[in-house]
């Protein structure tokens, strides 16, 4: 490495957000972090590893993966309705490639800095490169957004569209041509977490979890953890203007667009229940929040999806519908 360990955190990482000094007593430079959690609130803590040639391909835009790998993990806090403080990262890297480092950290520093996070520490070492992030975020106490909350009748509503992840991964690895791919790698690669609303339902859902894998793969996890099922219609999934238009064009049909939108993961929107009155005090509240009911939760402790159109069960045979039968 031209540039040593230490030179390196000191460089890139030391003085990097310093100027966010809420709640950290003692930062980068010492064995750990100490931290100060507000009166009354809880801690709430995640871990997402992303792993070259796994979880995002070797040529990825430096500046992309460094918001990405923070953004997956500010998702996860959003979820739990959690306000996010701080964050460490955990680097390894092959080679020391200073301008792949300091686009990785304009990335990953610009949406710190919007959320008000703090890089608080982490661990730098020479090997395959791989990033893992764990960040903080505070909760008042016994509010956090749990899987484990929802009602039988509940709405089952979603933030913002669904899909366009997933279709822009298919794109990227050549199984699905388009008439203009770019505002789907730019869902894929550019994840937007959704803290602002998670914040917000903290006093509105019954539970919530963000799309990482796929609409029915985590909903499956919601009616799981809650012991209910699920009805979903299909035809309330919200789809972007861009899948819409794509559609057509004939480059992609209805039932694949349902496919991505279902099971197609990588999207990050927040995946909630919530009872119908909370809902319209929500909506009379928030007009503005990009958020659409697709279903409810119905009372069979099978934990099923079951989809509908017009009140009627249809039978969608679904890539990834197999694992869930
Ligand atoms: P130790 O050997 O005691 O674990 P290190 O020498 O690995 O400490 O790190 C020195 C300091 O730099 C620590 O405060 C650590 O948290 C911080 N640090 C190391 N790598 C990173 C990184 N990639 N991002 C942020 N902080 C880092
Ligand atoms: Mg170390």
């Amino acid at each position: 490495m031209s540039l040593g360990e230490f030179d390196l955190i000191s460089r890139y990482f030391k003085q990097s957000n310093t100027q966010i000094t809420d709640g950290v007593e003692v930062g980068i430079g010492d064995d750990c972090a100490i931290l100060e959690l507000p009166e009354g609130y809880q801690l709430a803590v995640t871990t997402d590893s992303l792993v070259c040639g796994v979880h995002f391909f070797e040529d990825v835009c430096p500046y992309r993966l460094g918001y990405k790998s923070l953004a997956v993990n500010l998702s996860d806090l959003a979820a739990m309705g959690a306000d996010p403080k701080w964050v460490s990262l955990a680097l390894t890297l092959p080679i020391v490639d200073e301008k792949w480092l300091s686009e990785f950290c304009r990335g990953f520093f610009e949406l710190a800095l919007k959320y008000n996070v703090r890089l608080i520490g982490g661990d730098t070492t020479k090997g395959p490169l791989s990033i893992t992030v764990s960040a903080k975020g505070v909760v008042a106490r016994h509010k956090a957004l749990l899987r484990s909350r929802a009602q039988v009748d509940d709405l089952i509503c979603v933030s913002g569209v669904l899909g366009d992840g997933g279709l822009g991964l298919a794109c990227k690895t050549g199984k699905q041509a388009l008439n203009n791919p770019t505002p789907f790698i730019d869902a894929l690669e550019l994840t937007e977490p959704r803290n602002d609303l998670g914040k917000l339902l903290i006093n509105y859902a019954s539970s919530c979890i963000d799309i990482s894998d796929g609409l029915i793969q985590d909903l499956k996890h919601i009616l799981d953890a809650s012991l209910c099922s699920a009805e979903i219609e299909v035809n309330k999934l919200p789809l972007s203007a861009a899948m819409k238009h794509e559609i057509s064009c004939k480059t992609i049909v209805q039932k694949q667009a349902l496919n991505y939108a279902l099971s197609g993961g990588d999207d990050y929107e927040l995946l909630f229940t919530i009872k119908q009155e909370h809902y319209l005090q929500f909506c009379a509240q928030y007009p503005d929040a990009q958020v659409t009911v697709i279903g409810k939760v119905i009372a069979d402790n099978q934990q099923k999806v079951r989809f509908t159109e017009a009140g009627q069960t249809v039978n969608l045979q679904l890539a990834g519908w197999d694992h869930f039968k």
